[in-house]
């Protein structure tokens, strides 16, 4: 780091909130799998974003869609009818299968549209007394930062200082579709279980073979909703359109998310039946700019990749050679490599150091990942990367964990 990017980042302090911990670069450009900073440096970006940037930086595609939408219509709010809305919601509700959809903007917002679908979905269809309805989520859980989201994680970093919490919410672990089953048997009153089908946050958690078909059986038994939080594991990730096709599995709420918005703007949704979704009548729920006329023109273009299959191969058959060369060359450090498709969680050994000193080492490589508690770095590739720039990726990662401990 020299004095122009230090001297960024002391000026950015002084004004913005300390809620991140951000390596040490600070990025002014993009193209594809590769960011460029301040000082002219590049970087293979192997964090995507969180999965945001599935598609690469600034895919052609996507932003040809949204200069032409700039060109014409950019917001309306839902105050009246946007002409690209309507045709955003069929393709999305038929790239998921299912028959509604309703757009928001951020993920924690998709989450909560969801909850609230479903609990109005307990009363108004269920039969659930009113006031009653709970949500069954799992232990470790991720899916934002809101309040009531807060309100059922396990992690005391995120809810610590934040309390009242939203009651209403059962944890279980995770994995442990027998443990849902007792949980129904016993609560007529539960509504959904929140699941993500892979846990990202929590470091690339792959459950059981096996768990997610076990779960939708659980659910479909007891008239609980399956509500899979895909944000992060939709749309590629996994080497799936969704990670619950590799299980054959059809939730009854799927929300999405992040590369939704194809890296460019902020869209997310829910998407399921019209029995649930058009449990949300008007006033019930709503935001100016959800579903906007810009976001709906790249979804609408991000979906046009996603019905290729180019991104969901690529995920797959490179996550393979990421995943074999990992566990085939990990050093000592490594505990376990976990993940599927082109995301990968490297856990390290008690006594390895933190798992942010090895991000700043790769920093220094030339390639950006990022921690995820103290003991796992995350990797998550564009799923657009070409073999070449993953190698070269990997081979820092493995010359990094070889190193000692700094
Ligand atoms: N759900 C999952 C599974 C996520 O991984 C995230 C973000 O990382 C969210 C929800 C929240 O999304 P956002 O940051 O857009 O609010």
């Amino acid at each position: 780091m020299t004095g122009i990017t230090e001297g960024y980042i002391a000026s950015e302090q002084l004004h913005s909130a300390p809620n991140y911990h951000p390596l040490p670069v600070v990025v002014t450009s993009a193209e594809g799998s590769w960011v460029t900073d301040i000082e002219g440096k590049r970087y293979l970006d192997f964090l995507s974003a969180y999965s945001a940037l599935n598609f690469g930086h600034r895919h052609p595609m996507l932003v040809a869609a949204a200069r032409k939408q700039l060109d014409r219509l950019t917001l309306t709010s839902r105050a009246v009818h946007a002409e690209i809305f309507g045709r955003f919601c069929r393709e999305l509700a038929d790239v998921c299968g299912h028959e509604m959809v309703l757009a928001m903007n951020t993920g924690a917002e998709g989450v909560e549209t969801a909850i609230k679908a479903a609990r109005k979905w307990g009363y108004d269809v269920k039969g659930v007394e009113p006031g009653k309805a709970t949500i069954v989520v799992c232990d470790h859980n991720f899916h934002g930062r809101t309040t009531t989201i807060i309100s059922f994680s396990s992690d005391e970093g995120s809810r610590s200082g934040f309390a009242p919490f939203t009651p209403g919410f059962v944890s279980i672990p995770f994995g442990d579709a027998d443990a849902l089953e007792r949980v129904l048997a016993q609560d007529p009153n539960v509504v959904g279980f929140l699941v993500e089908p892979v846990q990202g946050e929590a470091g690339v958690i792959v459950p059981p073979d096996g768990y997610l078909r076990a779960v939708r059986d659980v659910c479909t038994r007891h008239d609980v909703l399956m509500i899979a939080d895909e944000i992060q594991t939709g749309f590629g990730r996994t080497g799936a359109t969704f990670a619950c096709d590799r299980e054959g599995v059809k939730p009854d709420l799927l929300i999405l998310g992040k590369a939704l918005g194809g890296g460019i703007m902020p869209l997310s949704a829910i998407v399921g039946s019209r029995e649930v979704v058009g449990v949300m009548t008007a006033g019930t729920h709503g935001s100016t700019f959800g579903g906007n006329p810009l976001a709906c023109a790249v979804g609408i273009a991000v979906l046009e990749l996603v019905r290729t299959g180019e991104f969901q191969e690529r995920s797959r058959v490179l996550g393979e050679h990421l995943h074999a060369r990992l566990r085939a060359e990990a050093p000592e450090v490594v505990a376990e490599v976990r993940g599927v498709g082109l995301w990968a969680g490297i856990v390290l050994k008690p006594g390895a150091g933190p798992a942010r000193g090895y991000c700043e080492r790769l920093l220094g490589r030339g390639v950006i990942v990022k921690d995820t508690h103290a003991t796992t770095i995350r990797l998550a590739p564009p799923l657009s990367i070409s073999k070449e720039d993953l190698d070269f990726a990997i081979d820092q990662v493995i010359a990094v964990l070889a190193e000692p401990a700094g």
